[in-house]
């Protein structure tokens, strides 16, 4: 998670040529996505290389959502998705574990969210970067480990409950 802030191609007047398999890949998209991060090579998990492909070969053949694309391992299979209309992933790219322990850990996420600041997603990430001792830009769960999604899971569990998670 090398580089954050906003897509430079987004205010360039060069023209996006669209990576394979991509029809096309959208300025104002890419100006929408902050803490954008670039677009994998290799795995984290297991160093092979990584390509743009269909996510129909995640979903048994058949394409899944608006924007079907993800970055995938020809090592692992380790995946993530796009951001809509942009070759920007929505993360690092996450092995099976790595995506249990993210949807894991949204659920408490989402909902101190909401009871404590109000559906700010912002000041959520910012008050849960602190108590995890890392940049705010940097927390967010599409860059966590499968390690730093159970200690989120575990810090929100212990404010909400005001007990101590078990180890
Ligand atoms: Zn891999």
């Amino acid at each position: 998670m090398d580089i954050f802030g906003i897509d430079p191609r987004a205010s360039s007047a060069e023209k996006l040529v669209p990576p394979t398999p991509l029809p096309h890949v959208s300025r104002r998209a890419l100006a929408r996505v902050r803490d954008r991060i670039e677009a994998p090579t290799t795995c984290p998990h297991c160093g092979e290389c990584v390509g743009l492909v269909s996510n129909a070969e995640i979903y048994n053949g058949r394409e899944y959502g608006d924007w079907p694309y993800v970055y995938l391992c020809t090592g692992c299979r380790a995946y993530v998705g796009l951001h809509p209309d942009t070759d920007l992933p929505l993360g690092t790219l996450a092995d099976e574990e790595t995506r249990e322990a993210r949807k894991s850990v949204k659920p408490g996420f989402m909902r101190i969210c909401r009871e404590r600041f109000g559906g700010d997603r912002s000041a959520a990430y910012s008050w849960l970067a602190e108590r995890m001792d890392i940049e705010t830009k940097a927390c967010h769960f599409g860059f966590f480990d499968a390690y730093q999604c159970a200690q989120a899971e575990r810090i929100i569990y212990e404010s909400m409950t005001g007990r101590r998670a078990r180890p």
